[in-house]
């Protein structure tokens, strides 16, 4: 039987081996234990395994898990990778670190708003629908620099890249095509907002393929805490 440190082992390796087929840094990739659905035990576990960077996506059950454990593992990094209603941006504000799937002006406007005077800025990314897809959560390509240039206005927001979720695909070509179509668009962004330093891409299936296409932040959830039901 593998543990969850055998299995965050495991995906540290991919990362590193992904980079190396590249020639880029490992360090340059961070990753992400994406802890959706399981237990804080699940948590702690990682975390005694040194990893430090959670996503969650559900309002309650992430304020939850921060309120049982944020005070205790105070060096946890909390990340909110879920779709976001306007009328729950508070807890966002109140209790993450980072929010990954800004798309609206309105949601903006309220985290920076909501976000404690005591707390340093939000740290954003801005989720693209980079598959056009009428479906899918984020603002399209072009939408995306108006939306940076918005949050860059906000003093309790601090824009640090973007992220997507590409179509699961067995298309190899769909899929590199969605990948390097991010990657330019974020050097493009980069260039314009010396903040950001964050492509937040590649989930367990396709970490590999996203950090070829220069992810800086893989979201990990199934590989390291097993499926979900
Ligand atoms: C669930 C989820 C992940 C992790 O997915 P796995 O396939 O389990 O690694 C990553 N990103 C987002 C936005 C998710 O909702």
């Amino acid at each position: 039987m593998t543990t969850i440190a055998d299995r965050l082992s495991i995906a540290q390796s991919r990362i590193n081996q992904a980079a190396q087929k590249c020639a880029r840094n490992p360090n340059e990739v961070k990753l992400l234990a994406v802890s959706k659905t399981k237990p804080a035990n699940d948590i702690i576990e990682a975390y005694l395994a040194g990893q430090r960077l959670f996503g969650e996506n559900y309002v309650q059950e992430g304020e939850q898990k921060i309120l049982q454990l944020g005070e205790e593992f105070n060096d946890i990094e909390w990340h909110f990778i879920g779709p976001l209603q306007s009328n729950k941006t508070k807890v966002v504000a109140e209790h993450f670190d980072w929010m990954h799937t800004l798309s609206r002006e309105k949601v903006a406007k309220r985290l920076n708003d909501q976000r404690p005077p005591h707390l340093p800025p939000l740290q954003v990314c801005i989720q693209v629908n980079i598959s056009n897809e009428q479906s899918k959560s984020g603002v399209d390509e072009q939408e995306v620099f108006k939306l940076a240039q918005q949050i860059s206005q906000m003093p309790k927001l601090k824009l640090r890249g973007l992220m997507a979720i590409p179509t699961a695909t067995d298309d190899i070509n769909l899929q590199q095509d969605e990948f390097s179509r991010l990657n330019t668009l974020y050097q493009t962004l980069k260039q314009q907002f010396d903040t950001v330093d964050t492509l937040s891409m590649g989930m367990s299936g396709d970490l590999d393929i996203a950090i070829t296409n220069g992810s800086t932040m893989v979201r990990v959830g199934s590989a390291i805490f097993g499926s979900r039901t």
